[in-house]
């Protein structure tokens, strides 16, 4: 007759890739966010490089209309200064245009710096939506074929389970009642194999001779004394 532990440990075997097969379609949502969140990042850059440049943009827009009006200052000056009367009024003009045009000169040399500073912004802003870009072709085949997986997964979980049930079918009924209470329990293994030296190949104690004996005679089933898993030796 064959031992009564081999359906079961056939059985524990079905259960073990039962659970790794439920892990692995539980974890694909935080995956897919997890991939999500990682374009939000980006996508973040990308609006921060945007305000940064268009920063640069008005700035440069506001010192340009001073530069301008500064000039038609200059302007004003020069035809007030053609009509002046007394040499003193015109020396007054003189000077005065001459602070104007320092301003100017000042102003000028700020927009070149501030020019400068836009073409770097520029470029950020088009790495960024390269970058972004790039990503998201990448993120949209990856999504995919988590979705994909998930779907094939769930569809192998149904062909499992039912072949898991026919299993269950064919083992012994009190058995399967210990073998299902230690499993919900460990989590692991509920049936371990005796391990060579005899020790135990859930936690790995020494087990008493009179345990790995038992767990060969059909008759038995026998427990690890430290923690408590069927103990199978064929
Ligand atoms: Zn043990």
């Amino acid at each position: 007759m064959s031992h009564p532990l081999e359906s079961i440990y056939a059985l524990q075997k079905k259960d073990r890739r039962l659970i790794k097969l439920v892990r692995e379609i539980r974890d694909i949502p935080q995956r897919k966010s997890d991939i999500e969140a990682q374009l939000a990042g980006s996508t973040q850059k990308l609006e921060i490089a945007r305000d940064s440049k268009k920063h640069t943009e008005a700035s440069l827009k506001e010192q340009e209309l001073e530069v301008e009006s500064l000039k038609e200052r200059v302007v004003k000056y020069k035809q007030q200064q053609m009509e002046a009367k007394t040499n003193d009024q015109y020396r007054a003009f003189v000077k005065e245009i001459g602070t104007v045009e320092r301003e100017i000169s000042d102003l000028e040399d700020k927009e070149i710096v501030l020019m400068e500073n836009l073409e770097k912004g520029k470029a950020i802003v088009a790495e960024c939506e390269e970058k972004l870009g790039g990503e998201k072709a990448g993120i949209a085949d990856e999504l995919g074929e988590l979705d994909a997986r998930s779907a094939e997964l769930t569809e192998m979980l149904e062909q499992m389970k039912a072949d898991r049930a026919r299993a269950a079918e064919q083992c012994d009924k009190s058995i399967l009642q210990k073998y299902t209470r230690i499993m919900n329990n460990k989590r692991d293994f509920a049936v371990i194999m005796v391990e060579p030296g005899g020790h135990c190949g859930g936690c790995h104690m020494k087990l008493p001779p009179q345990v790995t004996n038992d767990a060969r005679n059909p008759t038995k089933i026998v427990v690890c004394n430290f923690c408590g898993r069927i103990v199978y030796n064929p």
